[in-house]
């Protein structure tokens, strides 16, 4: 079999898919995922928890981290020294297990929804400048707003 007719079955695929599918691919196009026993959305979910999982390593997010850390003081909760943080939103302080870090921009802009892999990897894995350090609730409060915001989108 040729190339050239291996492409022109691409492109007759990719005719194939629904807008909403299409999104998922954003060029790179497969046929199938796990010999279609997956779906475009679970290879989607997939490749983005693949990713989260890569952002641990990311020195910008220690650098983050490092800024927001006050030094150590005595966790009321146990009674011991701690290295505390402040979040960014509510400038209470938290131990590390309370506080994460989160993109200002988020990865995905609730307004355009899902854009491509490039542009999801550069936010993704973006620079020191365009990440915060918030407390448990003030994130959770801040992903809710996002949803909301996609939701409203439609
Ligand atoms: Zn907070």
């Amino acid at each position: 079999m040729q190339l050239s007719s291996l492409w022109g079955k691409q492109i007759i695929a990719k005719k194939k898919l629904k807008d909403s599918e299409t999104s998922y691919t954003n060029g790179l196009l497969r046929a199938r995922y796990n010999d279609s026993e997956w779906t475009p959305a679970r290879f989607k979910s997939f490749i983005t928890s693949a990713l989260r999982t890569a952002t641990r390593k990311w020195p910008p997010k220690y650098k983050a981290l490092k800024e927001a850390c006050i030094g150590r003081k005595v966790n009321k909760a146990t009674n011991k020294m701690a290295y505390h943080y402040k979040c960014a939103h509510c400038r209470n302080l938290f131990v590390q297990k309370d506080v994460q870090v989160d993109h200002i921009a988020p990865v995905v802009d609730p307004r355009m929804g899902f854009e491509g892999w490039d542009i999801f990897i550069d936010r993704m894995f973006c620079e020191k400048d365009n990440l915060q350090v918030l407390c448990k609730t003030c994130h959770s409060v801040k992903t809710q707003l996002e949803k909301k915001e996609r939701t409203l989108r439609g």
